[in-house]
């Protein structure tokens, strides 16, 4: 039975509820605050930005929430994803590690951000509110919003980090294709699009600002929200239908993982996989090793700080308990756009101070040769993002051969690179390179960062 090839579920068995790691914690998470009088945000803070239900979602301490019936019935387009064993890279790397991946990219837009835009743009949708915001990087998170607004009849407006607008057309078409309005960040439909602009006609542009952009366009319209793709807690929450299916999956051929490895942007699909199985070793049935990955050019979690920061640049949101780097951090334009964000998901970033969850950061040369690696071996071209957690599975897969120890890894391939092209191309012509972030760059970025204790 473990040497199935390919694990997978009924579509009855898609999991009919979300998890929420925070009713099972041993602490207390810092609650967000006010970003004028520092005191904790009340629901109606949030008003302006989010519809009620996702508020509710957001501070609940409630530890299973219903999926609606709505929602699952646009899941089933993809889910549930097929968990894979990793059969041909095992034998390549000659390890006796048995290897098992998620794969998030059978979904409409190739990646886990569906599994929260969808649920995401329902409740808006049940609210009345007739248009969502957003920004984007790489363009996977503008694209799946798109989708799900084409879903429930929504308008969709997106303001896609201009070095990414520049150099990743496709996703901005595919945007398109599914409605969505897509303007270059820093733009100038926004006042301080314009200001940036004003200094830099070619500004590269970043997360931070681009959530600021599509923040101040939702508070501006009655009728308008603003929706995020990662960091918050119910993003985090709605993703944990990957790691609820794929608990059933290893089940169902006795796989108890003993190192679990994700990518880590703002947490979400790292959060999604592994907080079902922190339930599990809270609760004391299974005691994997539960590991973040992050890029070296955005090592939020092994060398920014936590402390309360904006989520922005601009400064416009709630601030957030969280690892950061500073919210005027701009990193480097590395080929993982989806974890160039300066900050980490509360919710994580606490799991991580709890001793929980271990952090990793590795170079993007090493996450490309695993990415080529994976690709010639399994058969997918994984997005530059999960390479990174490919490379970390990969490390342990080389530790063990030496070691003789036959541990099961389990990770997350939380997308396909069909639309990143271009960045291997690169790297197969040599042309990438390894880029070193200096200690002063940060130290800098943390000078702006409000002085908060708590
Ligand atoms: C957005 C994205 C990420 C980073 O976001 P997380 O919230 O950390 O998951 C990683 N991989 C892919 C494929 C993405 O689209």
């Amino acid at each position: 039975m473990s040497d199935v090839n390919k694990i997978l579920l009924e579509e009855n068995e898609i999991p009919t509820q979300w998890y929420n790691i925070l009713a099972d914690l041993p602490a207390a998470m810092p609650p967000p605050l006010h970003p004028g009088t520092h005191e904790p945000a009340t629901a109606e803070d949030f008003g302006p930005l989010f519809p009620k239900a996702l508020i509710e979602q957001e501070m609940t301490a409630e530890r299973y929430v219903d999926i609606p019936e709505e929602v699952l019935d646009v899941y089933k387009l993809w889910r549930p994803t097929p968990l894979f064993r990793a059969h041909r890279l095992e034998k390549e790397l000659d390890t006796p590690a048995k290897i098992y991946y998620k794969y998030e990219g059978v979904s409409p837009a190739g990646s886990h951000k569906p599994n929260t835009a969808v649920p995401q743009v329902f409740y808006n949708a049940k609210e009345g509110i007739a248009k969502l915001t957003t920004e984007t990087g790489a363009g996977q998170w503008g694209s799946s919003l798109a989708f799900a607004c084409a879903q429930f009849g929504l308008e969709c407006e997106i303001w896609q980090v201009a070095a990414s607008y520049r150099s990743k057309p496709y996703r901005r078409t595919m945007m398109e294709i599914w409605g969505g309005k897509v303007h270059p960040s820093p733009s100038t439909v926004t006042e301080y699009g314009r200001s940036l602009l004003e200094k830099d006609a070619d500004h590269p542009g970043s997360l931070g600002i681009a959530i600021s952009e599509a923040v101040s366009e939702a508070v501006a319209d009655e009728d308008t929200r603003y929706a995020l793709g990662s960091v918050l807690n119910h993003v985090l929450m709605h993703q944990t239908v990957i790691g609820e299916e794929a608990l059933l999956q290893m089940n169902k051929v006795g796989a108890v993982p003993d190192v679990l490895v994700g990518c880590t942007g703002g947490g979400s699909n790292f959060g999604g996989l592994a907080f079902p199985f922190m339930r599990e070793k809270l609760s004391g049935n299974i005691n994997p090793v539960i590991r973040c990955v992050e890029p070296k050019a955005c090592p939020t979690l092994t060398k920014g700080e936590y402390r309360y920061d904006f989520g922005d640049t601009a400064g416009l949101t709630p601030l957030m308990k969280m690892h950061t780097l500073g919210h005027d951090f701009v990193p480097e334009p590395i080929h993982a756009g989806g974890l160039r964000y300066h900050g980490m998901a509360p919710l994580v970033s606490h799991v991580y101070e709890l001793g929980l969850v271990e952090a990793i950061s590795i170079s993007q040369k090493e996450c490309f040769e695993a990415g080529v690696l994976f690709a010639k071996t399994e058969g997918i071209v994984p997005a530059p993002e999960p390479t990174h957690a490919i490379a970390a599975a990969i490390r342990v897969a080389l530790e063990c051969k030496e070691s003789g120890e036959e541990k099961t890894i389990l990770t997350a391939l939380c997308g396909h690179g069909h639309l990143d092209l271009a960045s291997y191309e690169k790297y197969l012509k040599g042309d990438m390179v390894d880029i070193d972030l200096d200690q002063s760059v940060i130290d800098e970025a943390l000078s702006t960062v409000p002085d908060i204790q708590g």
